[in-house]
């Protein structure tokens, strides 16, 4: 848990948010400010600061991310249409806890 980051506070349940699935490992929130149709983030528990801070250990984290994203996929019925899995860096990402969002259906602006 880091103190002055919102998704840490979000997992500690600090800051609302309409959690949609939540395990050990991870939580799934729609984002605050969507840039398509649907639009969640898909975020590990653990303080991870960006892709740049992933070690081999987790290697199963990220293989569950994806298999996260596969079952809201199917939740939300995405699969007929179009649907990204987007990770930013650098510039592009405002919040420096690791997170994944899942874009499905019409794009309404870039993520
Ligand atoms: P990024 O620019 O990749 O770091 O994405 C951060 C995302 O978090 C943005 O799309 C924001 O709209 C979203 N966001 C920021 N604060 C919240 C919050 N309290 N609840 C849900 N989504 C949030
Ligand atoms: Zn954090």
């Amino acid at each position: 848990m880091m103190g002055d980051c919102i998704f840490c506070k979000i997992i500690a349940k600090e800051v609302p948010a309409k959690i949609v699935l939540e395990d050990d490992d991870l939580i799934v929130f729609p984002d605050i400010n969507p840039s398509a149709d649907t639009h969640l983030l898909i975020v590990p528990k653990e303080h991870i600061g960006s892709i740049r801070d992933l070690e081999s250990a987790h290697a199963g984290l990220l293989v569950k991310v994806y298999q996260t994203a596969n079952g809201m996929v199917d939740e939300y019925n995405l699969k007929e249409g179009p649907y990204r899995v987007v990770v930013n860096g650098g510039k592009a990402q405002h919040i420096p806890h690791l997170h994944f969002h899942l874009l499905g259906g019409q794009w309404r602006k870039q993520v």
